[in-house]
């Protein structure tokens, strides 16, 4: 059932103990808008587990409140009031979903793909830019004052999901929003600063991957297209896509990571193309802009089923 901003909030009010989820590979909206969200209903004196199942990158321990999130472990169960899930549909938060027991289930989220259920509660504002833009509207219809533990966080997916500022979902709302979040005690250069530290490794990983990137679609896309033996030595991937969706005349910019013989993961960028379509089409989701899915097959037919796509969206002009 779709829910009302008020609803929500009175859903999170009513609850004594809950548990906070979100995606599996979390970005910093994933956890942002979980440790923010922590943070907002600890100062009401709830009782709030983060529980995430997957590893957490380093740079996000900036974060206050990183060293409670806990990891789900197999064969064991926890109970709440009020089991919420943040950024995504219900079914992508691993063994998360096995691990909690709870009368009710929220979801909060932003992806205009989510199509949400009858079993559960759905938030859904696509209108927002970050999962954690919508925490600070709950915390305002709540009536909570933001402290600067959950200011650093909320602000760290308004930064992350937008690109630091500069994609088309950041408006003004989100920038007042972000301007209230610095005022509450954010520290935007402390955060910006801890997110760009890479290990060297993935700097030269960078320069393995952008040796080989691949134009097509009439020079309309750009793609890197990563082995399953690149995938296995390559620590971190996330910004690949952000240095071939730069190239002039390129809309759609595609990273495909081989995880396991069968399993191809899909990151998507573009200028105009609607990319969450594409991903739709293969049981993925995501933004206008920015979306992605998993295509269980092996990495050359893979790869050819995604180059096809996005040459038939570019073709067929598939603009939201
Ligand atoms: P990324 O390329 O950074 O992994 O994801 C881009 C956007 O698409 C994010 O908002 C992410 O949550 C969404 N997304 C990525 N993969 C999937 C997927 O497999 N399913 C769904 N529903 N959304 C996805
Ligand atoms: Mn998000």
């Amino acid at each position: 059932m779709n829910l009302t901003l008020s609803e929500t909030a009175a859903a999170l009010q009513d609850a004594k103990t809950l548990v906070i989820t979100a995606h599996v590979n979390p970005d910093g909206d994933a956890i942002g808008s979980s440790l923010g969200l922590m943070h907002v209903l600890r100062s009401l004196g709830k009782d709030v587990t983060v529980l995430l199942d997957d590893d957490i990158p380093a740079g996000f321990s900036v974060l206050p409140g990183y060293d409670a999130i806990r990891r789900s472990v197999e064969g064991e169960t926890i109970d709440c009031d009020l089991f919420v899930v943040l950024d995504t549909m219900t079914d992508r938060i691993g063994k998360v979903a096995e691990a909690v027991r709870a009368p009710r289930v929220l979801n909060i989220d932003h992806h205009h793909t989510n199509p949400g259920n009858d079993k559960e509660d759905l938030y859904l504002d696509a209108t927002r830019a970050a999962t954690c833009e919508i925490i600070y509207d709950l915390a305002k219809e709540m009536n909570v004052a933001v402290s600067k533990d959950a200011a650093m966080c909320l602000y760290t997916g308004l930064a992350t999901d937008t690109g630091f500022f500069r994609f088309s979902n950041a408006v003004a709302h989100t920038y007042r929003a972000a301007a209230d979040l610095i005022d509450a005690g954010a520290q935007p250069n402390v955060i910006s600063e801890a997110l760009e530290i890479k290990p060297m490794q993935t700097v030269k990983d960078l320069g393995e991957a952008l040796a080989q990137f691949e134009l097509f679609a009439d020079g309309k896309a750009a793609g890197i297209f990563l082995t399953q033996e690149q995938t296995a030595r390559m620590a971190s991937t996330e910004a690949f896509i952000g240095h071939i969706r730069v190239i002039d005349g390129v809309d759609v910019a595609v990273v495909l990571k081989c995880k396991e013989p069968n399993v191809c993961r899909v990151s998507m960028r573009s200028k105009h193309v609607d990319v969450s379509r594409i991903a739709t089409m293969y049981d993925g989701g995501g933004h206008i802009r920015a979306a992605g899915c998993t295509l269980k097959m092996p990495f050359e037919q893979a790869k050819t089923t995604i180059m096809a796509a996005i040459e038939t969206a570019i073709r067929e002009g598939w603009i939201a």
